[in-house]
């Protein structure tokens, strides 16, 4: 009898989750490794302090009937058990530069958006739709991303525009330019590299639809689990994948820290392609394809400030916040002086009772080189460990100036806050295991799209990879990664034709 999984995925963020969920749908006997105790990854919540906090997913776009992670998520038979909140139609984001009291909306719908920025833009109104409609027309060219196969050449001249001089083509206000690019957080744009359909692609989700996952993205992680569960599927919790055994150019099975064995068939890697090269460790790789991997740039790091209001002390706001001190912070904010931190914020508000907010948690970059003196220390819940008295009074330092910048747009902000804590850019590196802690994986540069293009293959033809270095991060942009990998075995014809007609 054989006894090996037909597929064993390495990583339980939602990338090796919904692979494990889509194969297990399909007969696939499914084994999920999770080097923590809690599977997720940057799907997880947590709850502290009577608050709870998303730890990487605080809104999704795309979630209304008709729509791609609707239809994705359907599929696997998520989406009817999702506790979903739609965040304000008529401004999900709102951008402030400069002053809060200058709020510029994104508003869901096309017509909407373009409605609720002329009322602040009016001379710009034609300038908006064209806006509106290069994005649109970028997101036509990406089949997957509408769940339609094709050609990797369908949107290889999609692939080389620069997202910031894209923007700036389309309106000549300045102001209206920066806040066109305004919740840059969510893809870590950097102003000569960002190509603009990454912005096109993230953004056209949410202008489509922008929801928050009530009581935590956690959930989205639980029920995949019960669903490859379900199916027959198998999820190891606390066990961490240090070595894929590859054999005669094949990969036979995975071991584990604490020695486990685990062989299969296929094997999906969900973890950064740096990582899963050395774990493997084999000739089959070139040396030139392992220097041009461990050559990429990653995105940027973030200090996350979790906080929990008093009662009836902040008021709630069914939208995020985008702010920054001055309009070049939106394009260069990585780029600070560590004694003018922080220069922006995203702030994410979870309701609490009468219009009040019960926690918010507010991010802005940081440099992993800011971490580097606690590199060597490693700290998460299922691997307990100290990182010293100086990395907690790091914390409190940068702590106190984000309180310090919030008291200038929210006076008094402080003394709102019942209790706080901080996430920095080790913490993400310990959780996930991407490399120093980058939000969203590899940076890609406009100017070589090619280059940064991470096929789901491998050259270890029963290998692949999936998550978000693939194709894009962010829950549509991994979710549609999933689809290429699964699709790999499945045959994406078929797989897409399941998708679209259940
Ligand atoms: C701060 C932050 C905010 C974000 N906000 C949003 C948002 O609002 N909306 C949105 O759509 N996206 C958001 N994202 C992006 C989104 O969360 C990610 O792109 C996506 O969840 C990544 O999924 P993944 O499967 O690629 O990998 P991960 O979530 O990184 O999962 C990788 C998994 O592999 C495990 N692992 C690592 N090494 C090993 C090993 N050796 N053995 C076994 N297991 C291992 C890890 O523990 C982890 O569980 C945010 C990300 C961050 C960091």
């Amino acid at each position: 009898m054989d006894d090996r999984y037909d597929v064993v995925i390495i990583g339980s963020g939602l990338g090796g989750l919904l692979c494990g969920a889509i194969l297990g749908k399909n007969g696939y006997r499914v084994a999920v490794l999770e080097k923590n105790a809690q599977i997720g990854g940057c799907l997880q919540s947590y709850t502290r302090d009577g608050g709870v906090f998303d730890t990487g997913v605080h809104y999704i776009g795309g979630l209304a009937e008709g729509q791609t992670l609707h239809k994705i998520f359907s599929y696997v038979g998520l989406m009817q058990h999702l506790k979903l909140k739609r965040l304000d139609r008529d401004g999900f984001d709102v951008i402030q530069i400069g002053d809060v009291r200058n709020e510029f909306p994104y508003a869901q719908s096309y017509e909407l958006f373009v409605e609720m920025l002329a009322r602040s833009f009016p001379h710009e109104r034609a300038g908006i739709e064209s806006y509106c409609e290069k994005i649109r027309s970028v997101c036509s060219r990406f089949p997957l991303y509408n769940l339609i196969n094709g050609d990797f050449m369908d949107k290889v001249d999609m692939l080389d525009s620069n997202a910031r001089e894209t923007i700036d083509s389309c309106v000549s206000d300045p102001l209206l330019r920066d806040v066109l690019a305004g919740n840059n957080c969510l893809y870590a744009g950097v102003a000569g590299k960002t190509p603009f359909y990454i912005h096109a692609l993230i953004l056209n989700s949410y202008i489509e639809s922008a929801w928050h996952c009530e009581g935590g993205g956690m959930q989205i992680a639980t029920l995949l689990g019960e669903v490859i569960e379900a199916a027959g599927g198998t999820i190891f919790r606390r066990a961490e994948v240090s070595k894929i055994i590859v054999a005669n150019g094949e990969a036979s099975r995975v071991l584990t820290k604490d020695n486990r064995e685990f062989a299969g068939k296929w094997f999906i890697s969900d973890l950064h392609p740096v990582i899963t090269i050395a774990l493997a460790q084999t000739d089959v790789f070139r040396k030139a394809y392992i220097h041009r991997i461990s050559g990429f740039e990653n995105t940027c790091g973030a200090f996350i400030m979790n906080v929990v209001f008093h009662e009836s002390a902040f008021p709630f706001r069914n939208h995020n916040i985008y702010y920054y001190s001055k309009p070049e912070h939106i394009w260069n904010g990585i780029d600070y002086e560590p004694d003018q931190w922080p220069n922006h914020y995203a702030l994410f508000l979870t309701e609490g009772k009468d219009g009040f907010a019960r926690s918010a948690s507010i991010m802005c970059y940081m440099r992993y080189s800011e971490c580097r003196p606690w590199a060597e220390t490693f700290n998460t819940g299922s691997r307990p460990g100290a990182r010293g008295d100086d990395y907690e009074a790091f914390k409190e330092e940068k702590a106190s100036k984000l309180f310090d910048f919030l008291g200038q747009q929210y006076p008094g902000f402080r003394a709102l806050v019942k209790a706080y804590h901080t996430l920095t850019p080790l913490t993400y590196r310990d959780h996930t295991g991407t490399p120093e802690g980058s939000l969203y994986g590899i940076l890609r540069d406009y100017r070589e799209p090619l280059r940064t293009f991470i096929p789901a293959r491998t050259k270890i033809p029963n290998l692949f990879l999936t998550g978000q270095n693939l194709n894009l991060h962010g829950v549509l942009g991994v979710s549609v990664s999933a689809i290429v990998t699964c699709g790999e075995l499945l045959g994406n014809d078929f797989l897409l034709d399941e998708i679209r007609n259940s």
